[in-house]
C-alpha cells in the first residue's frame, strides 16, 4: 500500500501541507472511513449527498492518521493539525491514486463490459497469481471512489495489478482509465444495462470504448470480437497511437475461440484453437464464463504467463459469490445462485446455463424483475418471457412488477400451473420450498435490487 511522506501527498493532490507536522513524516496507506482506519494512514474526508467525512478528520487524527486531506472550501477547525489543503477531496484521492500508479512498474489489466467484469478480474487474478504478485479490485469497487482505493493499495513490489472499471454514464469509464493508465484493457461484452441512462447499444459501446483513452502507448487492447458495435465505434474514440488488438469471443474469425465446452458436474471443461491448448477447467458452469476465461488468458498470455500457469489458475479460481454460485439445497437439490444482478444478456446466458445441464431430473427457474432498463423494459421482460422452452425449463416461478409481462409471454407456451406470479417474495420462497425435490435444479436470478438472495437462503440448510 501507498508509503510516502506527507510532502509527497501534498504535491501528488497539488494540495498545501498544514500545521507544524514536518513534511517529511510517512504514512501508510489511505483511508476514508475512521471505522476502519489504521494508525499512520492518510484520512481523506469524500464528501457524499448525505454526509460529510469532514466532520470525522478530527476522530481519524485521535485515532492516529498520519494526516487528512481537508477542502479548502470548508471552515478549518481549530488548533494545530496536520492537514493537507485540496480544492475537492475526490479529486485529491483520485490524482493520489493516479501518480502512485505511475510510480509504479506494474501491468495494469483494466476491465470493462456490461456483464462479466467481475467474473473476468477473478479469473485474470487467479490465473496471474499463479507467477506474479498480483493485486485486484476487492469485491465490485469499480467506481470512482473504489478504483482509486484499489491502486492506492499496491505494493511497490506487486507485479500485477486486475482492476473492475464500472460505470453508468459517458464520461465514467474515460476518467477511471486515465487514473489506472492500463496495459491491458478488456471490454467482456455489450449489453442492455444502463440503457436507461444511455439509450442505445451503441452508445453503451461508446461509453466502454472509453477505456482506450487510458490505454498505455503500445498496450494491447482485448475485447469481444462477436460484438460488431467496438469496431464500429473505435474510430472516433480517444485512443493511443498503436496498440494491439486482441478478439475473443465464439466465433472462429476470433484471435481465441473455443473449439469444444463440455459442461460435467459443477464445472466446466474446454479447448481452445490453439494446436498445442492444454484442456481447461473451470470450476464454474456456463459458456458465458468460458468467453470470460477467453479474455483471461488473452491477457495472461500478453503477459508471458505459460499455458500449464493459465491452467492451474483457472482450476484454483474462486469466485466472488453470487455469480452463478452453485450450492445445495436442504433438500439436496442443485441451487445455481445468480441473484447478484440480471440484465437480458445476462439472465439468456444463464437460462442457456439451466437448459444445458445435464442431470437434474427437473429444471426450475426463479426470475426477478431486471431494474434500470428504460423505456423498452416491458419489451426486455417480454422477450425472456419467450424464450422459456416447457420443453427445456420445467417449473417458472417469477416475482416483481416488471415479471408479470415475463410471466404472460411464458404462461402462453406453458401447460396450466407451470408458471407462477407472486407479487410476495416470502410466499414464493415458500412454496418453492415445498415444491422442490432432491434431483431438481433451481436456478434464482433477479436485478440486484430484488434481492431474490432471499429465496436462496430460503432453500438452503439452516
Ligand atoms: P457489475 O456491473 O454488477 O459489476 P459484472 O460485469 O462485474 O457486473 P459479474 O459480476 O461478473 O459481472 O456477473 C454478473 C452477472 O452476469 C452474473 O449473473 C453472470 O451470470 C452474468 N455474466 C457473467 N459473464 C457474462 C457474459 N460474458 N455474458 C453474459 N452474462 C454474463
Ligand atoms: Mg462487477
Amino acid at each position: 500500500m501507498i508509503k510516502r511522506t506527507l510532502q509527497q501527498a501534498a504535491s501528488m493532490t497539488a494540495g498545501l501541507l498544514a500545521g507544524t507536522k514536518e513534511g517529511t513524516t510517512l504514512f501508510q496507506g489511505v483511508s476514508t472511513d475512521t471505522r476502519t482506519l489504521k494508525p499512520g494512514q492518510l484520512y481523506i474526508p469524500l464528501i457524499g449527498e448525505t454526509f460529510d467525512g469532514h466532520a470525522y478528520v478530527l476522530e481519524a487524527l485521535e485515532k492516529g492518521a498520519a494526516a487528512a486531506l481537508w477542502q479548502k472550501d470548508r471552515q478549518l477547525p481549530e488548533g494545530d493539525h496536520p492537514l493537507i489543503l485540496v480544492e475537492d477531496t475526490l479529486a485529491a484521492l483520485q490524482s493520489l491514486a493516479k501518480s502512485y500508479r505511475s510510480e509504479l512498474p506494474v501491468q495494469v489489466v483494466a476491465i470493462t463490459g456490461s456483464n462479466g467484469k467481475t467474473s473476468t478480474k477473478d479469473m485474470t487474478a487467479s490465473i496471474l497469481s499463479v507467477s506474479l504478485r498480483v493485486r485486484k479490485t476487492e469485491g465490485n469497487l469499480n467506481n470512482h471512489i473504489g478504483l482509486p482505493l484499489t491502486l492506492l493499495r499496491l505494493e511497490e513490489d506487486t507485479q500485477a495489478a486486475v482492476v473492475e472499471m464500472g460505470m453508468s454514464g459517458r464520461g465514467e469509464i474515460d476518467l477511471l482509465t486515465r487514473i489506472a493508465a492500463p496495459d491491458i484493457v478488456i471490454i467482456t461484452n455489450i449489453g442492455e444495462s444502463h440503457l436507461l441512462q444511455l439509450g442505445s447499444r451503441e452508445e453503451i459501446a461508446r461509453a466502454k470504448t472509453e477505456s482506450l483513452a487510458g490505454l498505455k502507448e503500445g498496450g494491447a487492447f482485448i475485447f469481444n470480437g462477436d460484438e460488431p458495435l467496438i469496431p464500429k465505434v473505435l474510430p472516433e474514440m480517444p485512443q493511443p497511437a498503436h496498440f494491439d488488438r486482441i478478439r475473443f469471443g465464439t466465433h472462429p474469425n476470433n484471435d481465441i475461440y473455443p473449439t469444444s465446452i463440455e459442461m460435467e458436474g459443477e464445472g466446466t471443461r474446454f479447448r481452445i484453437q490453439d494446436p498445442d491448448s492444454p484442456e481447461f477447467y473451470l470450476p464454474l458452469l456456463g459458456r458465458h464464463n468460458v468467453i470470460n476465461a477467453l479474455a483471461a488468458i488473452s491477457a495472461a498470455r500478453r503477459l508471458g504467463v505459460s499455458n500449464e500457469d493459465i491452467a492451474e489458475g483457472l482450476k484454483s479460481l474462486k469466485m466472488t459469490s453470487m455469480r452463478i454460485e452453485a450450492l445445495r439445497a436442504d433438500s439436496g437439490a442443485l441451487v445455481l445462485n445468480d441473484a447478484y444482478n440480471a440484465s437480458p444478456t445476462s439472465m439468456k446466458a444463464a437460462l442457456a446455463l439451466l437448459e444445458e445441464l445435464e442431470g437434474p431430473s427437473r429444471k426450475i427457474v426463479v426470475l426477478g424483475d431486471m431494474l434500470e432498463l428504460g423505456e423498452r423494459e416491458e419489451e426486455f421482460h417480454r422477450e425472456i418471457g419467450r424464450l422459456l422452452r416447457p420443453e427445456r425449463i420445467d417449473r417458472v416461478y417469477v416475482y416483481g412488477r416488471l415479471s408479470r409481462h415475463l410471466a404472460e409471454e411464458a404462461q402462453n407456451r406453458y401447460p396450466a400451473g407451470a408458471v407462477s406470479w407472486y407479487e410476495d417474495k416470502g410466499e414464493l420462497a415458500k412454496d418453492l420450498r415445498s415444491a422442490v425435490k432432491p434431483d431438481d435444479a433451481v436456478l434464482v436470478k433477479g436485478s440486484r435490487g430484488m434481492k431474490l438472495e432471499e429465496i436462496v437462503h430460503a432453500l438452503l440448510p439452516s
